[in-house]
């Protein structure tokens, strides 16, 4: 029976079921009782490290991180392991892979803080993302952001995977802006996949997950035997979190996404209107530039085929002064002030406070699944505080 994505999030875990509980119970220990029957021992230096079902000690294997990885797996279309963070698996990838040369462009602050690890231990070469593919390298690693943190803006993922592969290179997709359901970058040639499972796959703000996703086999099993050495595995409480968060994955991000569509399609259209209007011009007084994946207009020729269902739920506003960002946050009611994204609650974000290195007017919004037009009634009040004030 070929089952969709939709399915395969309630059933993919059915065959780990050995108790009766339709909800999977909470596994916590960190040890497992070997085989009663001394014929059957066999000593963890001769165990095959890939059987995940004999579960010897949590920092290899554990019920729930493996009810998890089992069900990611035809989410993300490929074989995965889970991480205690999205940046401890994006270390883990740069572990095992160890890439001479990394090209890469902005996004997300806290992976250049990885790859500046990786540079002092192994010297690795850091060039841009849009550097000429002559000065890459076999065995050098692209590593792509998309969409991007915080603007929310996509990049062509076949073009950079034809870049690396034409040179013998890698390609990593950071796919943690278009989760399953709305982006697959396999389909478009990635080597290897990581996600922030805290944001998307988690969707409740309550819980720290990294996701790798990669079909080479090889690879896998060099990245579980090297995390267990690494120790970065997600913690039991918070893998049964994650199978919680799963089953749900495909209504939130579809909703999540409609709404960020419909928020910026709404922002877009206010700022270019001439009618006068106190929404529009309200808006126009406070807002300077938005950016989102459905604003690229001219890569939709491409970008409708890798996010063929909806684009990201994140978009970035760039306030007219620094000071009008710092205040908006403060003056909404429905979207939490605070970092992070992609649980079921709207936030909205002065980038400044947690991200030295985007422009001080830069707010980053983070949609959720309430209702759009509660989020739309919101955010206007507060352009109207603001314009107001502006006015005053
Ligand atoms: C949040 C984030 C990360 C880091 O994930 P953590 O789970 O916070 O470690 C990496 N990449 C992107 C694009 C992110 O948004």
């Amino acid at each position: 029976m070929k089952l969709t994505q939709a399915t395969q999030a309630i059933h993919a875990d059915d065959d780990l079921n050995a108790t009766s509980d339709v909800a999977p119970p909470l596994h916590v220990s960190t040890t497992f009782r070997y085989a009663g029957d001394p014929e059957d021992l066999v000593p963890i230096a001769h165990a095959d490290i890939s059987t995940t079902e004999a579960h010897v000690y949590s920092r290899h294997t554990a019920p729930s991180s493996t009810r998890l990885e089992t069900i990611l797996t035809p989410l993300l279309k490929a074989p995965c392991l889970t991480y205690a963070s999205g940046l401890a698996a994006l270390h883990a990838a740069y572990v095992y892979l160890n890439p001479g040369r990394v090209s890469i462009g902005e996004g997300y602050h806290g992976s250049h803080g990885v790859l500046a690890i990786h540079q002092k231990l192994c010297a690795t070469e850091i060039l841009p993302l849009h550097c000429p593919a002559s000065n890459l390298h076999p065995g050098d690693l692209i590593h792509l952001e998309t969409p991007l943190n915080p603007t929310g803006e996509a990049y062509n993922i076949a073009e950079y995977a034809d870049k690396a592969h034409s040179r013998g290179a890698m390609l990593l997709v950071d796919s943690t802006f278009g989760p399953p359901g709305l982006q697959d970058p396999f389909e478009w040639g990635a080597d290897i996949v990581m996600h922030s499972g805290t944001k998307y796959l988690g969707g409740h703000s309550d819980m720290l997950c990294g996701v790798l996703a990669t079909n080479r086999n090889e690879w896998l099993e060099g990245l579980r035997k090297e995390r267990m050495f690494l120790g970065s595995v997600m913690g039991n409480m918070e893998s049964w979190l994650g199978v919680r968060s799963l089953r749900t994955l495909e209504l939130r991000v579809k909703r999540q996404s409609e709404n960020a569509s419909k928020l910026v399609q709404w922002l877009d259209t206010c700022k270019n209107s001439d009618s006068g209007g106190e929404e529009a011009e309200m808006v126009k007084r406070v807002v300077d530039r938005i950016q989102h994946a459905s604003l690229q207009h001219e890569d939709m020729p491409w970008l409708k085929q890798q996010m063929p269902q909806g684009f990201g739920p994140v978009f970035a506003m760039w306030a007219k002064d620094e000071s009008m960002a710092r205040q908006l946050p403060s003056l909404l009611t429905l979207f939490h002030h605070a970092t992070s994204l992609g649980g079921v609650e709207s936030l909205i974000e002065w980038r400044s406070m947690s991200d030295a290195t985007v422009d001080s007017r830069v707010l980053r919004v983070s949609v959720g699944v309430e209702d759009w037009e509660d989020l739309k009634a919101d955010l206007m009040r507060g352009f109207k505080i603001l314009g107001r004030k502006q006015e005053a």
